[in-house]
């Protein structure tokens, strides 16, 4: 898994590092809550540990600010504070586990291979977003009671803006996602797909979910708030 740890205390956070990379994972690290939220928000992990006592920005307040995002990326909480109201404010804040310091590197191991499990799990089936759902084992979709018929490259593009769902993706991205070509190459591609898309998944709902920024790129819309 690609990890981002946001802990402040660097010997803690060097140990927890060599434990996961000895692991086979790969560990980023940041020392304080302000620039780990950013780091969290520009780059895409698997997981985040987070320490809740920080400089600069709690991981409380790291937690809020995720969920507002929206993201996506699962939160472990790593922290010192052991008493349930913080067990229980953190999890209700979106934190899918927590890990009470001191703990041993296997219990923080074990405890990321029964989320990895619980991620395949998930993804193994369908991807969800509004009322929108796309079926890997049928490899199609549906919204509503509508079932949706996808040729290849429809089900990857609409699996990338549900995956990333409320971010703005460029073309460029897409292309280099979807296409695996440069911008110049594919510019009309992404326009078209994004047209046939939008026939299949947008036609008749009341409200669209592939939403285009004028010379920016795309967005697919989880909700209908602005
Ligand atoms: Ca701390």
């Amino acid at each position: 898994m690609r990890i981002l740890l946001i802990e402040d205390e660097k010997a803690l956070s060097n140990f927890i590092k060599q434990g996961l990379e000895a692991a086979g994972h790969v560990c980023v690290q940041m020392f304080n809550g302000a620039q780990g939220l950013l780091k969290a928000l520009q780059e895409d992990y698997d997981v985040i540990l987070l320490d809740l006592m920080l400089p600069q920005m709690s991981g409380m307040d790291i937690l809020k600010q995720l969920r507002e995002y929206p993201s996506k990326t699962p939160v472990v909480v790593i922290s010192a504070l052991d008493h349930s109201d913080q067990v229980v404010k953190a999890l209700d804040e979106g934190a899918m586990d927590y890990l009470r310091k001191p703990f041993a590197m296997e219990e923080l191991l074990a405890r990321l291979r029964a989320l990895q499990r619980r991620i395949d799990h998930d993804q193994a089936s369908h991807l969800q977003v509004g009322d929108l759902t796309l079926d890997y084992q049928r490899y199609c979709a549906y919204r509503g009671n509508k079932t949706i018929a996808l040729t290849r490259k429809e089900f990857a593009l609409l699996e990338l803006l549900m995956r990333n769902a409320d971010r703005v993706l460029t073309k460029t991205f897409i292309a280099e996602k979807v296409w695996e070509v440069d911008f110049d190459m594919s510019s009309n591609i992404v326009e078209a797909y994004i047209y046939q898309l939008r026939k299949k998944i947008d036609k008749g709902f009341d409200y669209p979910m592939i939403e285009t920024l004028v010379g920016i790129g795309y967005r697919l819309r989880s909700s209908t708030d602005p």
